[in-house]
C-alpha cells in the first residue's frame, strides 16, 4: 500500500515537472508511456490523467518516402519555427525501426542544428514494430508534449501506407513531402495518401531540379483538383507547392498556408470536430485492442477456438457459427482487462 502511494506521488511530481516544461521530466515521462510493463502502464495512465487538458499544440503529420528529404525539411522548418520563438517537438513513427535496429542514433544526428536549439525537442523513435503499440505511444507522447507547452508537435512517418493513415488520424494537418519526378511517377502515389494530404510539398525545388520540381508541382496540383472537394477545406485546399529544405526556401509560404488552414478550421468548427472524431477513434481502438488481447489470453475462449479451428478449416463448421461459439465462451467465462481500465480521456 505504501509502495502504491509512493508510486502515485512520483507520478504526480512527474506530471508537475512535465507541465513546468522540464525537458528531462518529459523524456522520462515518454519513456514511461513507452514501457510495456503492466505496472508502468498503470503509472502511465495515472500520469496522463494528471495532465491539464487545456493546452493545445498544432499537431502536424509529415510523410514521405526515404530520401525525399524529411529530416532535412524538419531541420529547416523546425529551425524556422523555433527562430520565431515557437516551441517544437518532433516525434517519429517508424514501424520498421525494430527491423533496422532503431533510428535512435539516426534521429539525433539527422537533425543536428535543431536538436541543439533550446526551443526544440526531438524524440527518437522507439524500437517497436507493432503498429498498434506505436500508435498509442505516439498519441500519448503527443499529449505529454502538449501538456509541456509545445506550440507545434510534428509527427514524422516513413512512407508505409498504414502508418500514414495512423498519423493522419492523430494530427490536425497532414503534409506529404514529394520529390521532383519524371512525368509518369505521379501514378505511383496512392490515391488514399493524396486524399489525406492537406499540403503536398514538392521538395528539392532548387538548382538543376527546379524545372522537374515545377512540373511535378503542377502535376500534383492538377491531381488534387481532380479529387473530391472536402467540405472541411477552404478554397484552394488541399494544395501543392514547392519548397527547398536545403536552400530553405518556400518555408514561410508553407507555414502561411498551414496558418490559413488552421484559422479557417478553427473559425468553422472543423478543427474541434476533427479532434473530437480522433479522440473517439482512439477510444474505440483502445477498446478493440483491449478486447482482442483479453480474448487471446482467455482460457475458455481459447479452448473453444482450438476446438473449432479444425472444423472451420475442413469446411464442416460455418465460420460464423464457430466465431459465435468462441464469443459465447468468452462472454460466459468472464474476462480480465489489464490495460484499458482508466484509459486517459483525450481531447
Ligand atoms: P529522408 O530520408 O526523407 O529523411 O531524406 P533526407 O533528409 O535524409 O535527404 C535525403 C537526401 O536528399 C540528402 O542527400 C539531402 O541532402 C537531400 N535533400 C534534402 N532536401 C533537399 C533539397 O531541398 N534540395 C536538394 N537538392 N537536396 C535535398
Amino acid at each position: 500500500m505504501a509502495e502504491l502511494t509512493a508510486a502515485h506521488d512520483l507520478v504526480q511530481n512527474l506530471a508537475q515537472d512535465v507541465v513546468a516544461g522540464k525537458r528531462r521530466a518529459l523524456a522520462r515521462a515518454i519513456t514511461l508511456i513507452e514501457s510495456q510493463k503492466p505496472s508502468h502502464r498503470a503509472q502511465a495512465q495515472d500520469l496522463l490523467s494528471a495532465l491539464p487538458k487545456d493546452r493545445q499544440a498544432v499537431r502536424i503529420g509529415l510523410s514521405g518516402t526515404p530520401g525525399v528529404g524529411k529530416s532535412t525539411f524538419i531541420e529547416a522548418f523546425g529551425m524556422f519555427l523555433a527562430d520565431q520563438g515557437l516551441k517544437l517537438a518532433v516525434l517519429a513513427v517508424d514501424p520498421s525501426s525494430a527491423r533496422t535496429g532503431g533510428s535512435i542514433l539516426g534521429d539525433k544526428t539527422r537533425m543536428d542544428r535543431l536538436s541543439r536549439h533550446p526551443g526544440a525537442y526531438i524524440r527518437p523513435s522507439p524500437s517497436q514494430s507493432h503498429l498498434g503499440g506505436v500508435g498509442r505511444r505516439t498519441r500519448e507522447a503527443t499529449m505529454l508534449c502538449e501538456a509541456a507547452g509545445f506550440d507545434v508537435v510534428l509527427i514524422e512517418t516513413v512512407g508505409v501506407g498504414q502508418s500514414e493513415t495512423m498519423v493522419a488520424g492523430m494530427t490536425d494537418l497532414f503534409l506529404l513531402l514529394m520529390a521532383p519526378a519524371g512525368g509518369d511517377e505521379l501514378q505511383g502515389v496512392k490515391r488514399g495518401i493524396m486524399e489525406m494530404a492537406d499540403l503536398i510539398l514538392v521538395n528539392k525545388a532548387d538548382g538543376d531540379l527546379m524545372p522537374a520540381a515545377t512540373r511535378t508541382c503542377a502535376d500534383y496540383a492538377g491531381a488534387l483538383r481532380m479529387l473530391r472537394k472536402r467540405p472541411r477545406d477552404p478554397q484552394d485546399f488541399p494544395k501543392a507547392m514547392m519548397v527547398s529544405a536545403l536552400a530553405e526556401t518556400g518555408l514561410q509560404a508553407a507555414w502561411d498556408d498551414m496558418q490559413t488552414l488552421i484559422q479557417w478550421r478553427r473559425d468553422t468548427g472543423v478543427w474541434d470536430a476533427i479532434r473530437a472524431d480522433q479522440a473517439l477513434g482512439w477510444m474505440q481502438e483502445e477498446v478493440q485492442s483491449g478486447l482482442r488481447a483479453a480474448l487471446e489470453t482467455h482460457p475458455q475462449a481459447g479452448a473453444v477456438l482450438a476446438q473449432v479451428q479444425g472444423d472451420v478449416r475442413a469446411g464442416t463448421l460455418a465460420p460464423s457459427t464457430a466465431a459465435h461459439r468462441v464469443l459465447q465462451a468468452f462472454a460466459a467465462g468472464g474476462a480480465e482487462f489489464s490495460d484499458t481500465e482508466n484509459s486517459p480521456d483525450s481531447r
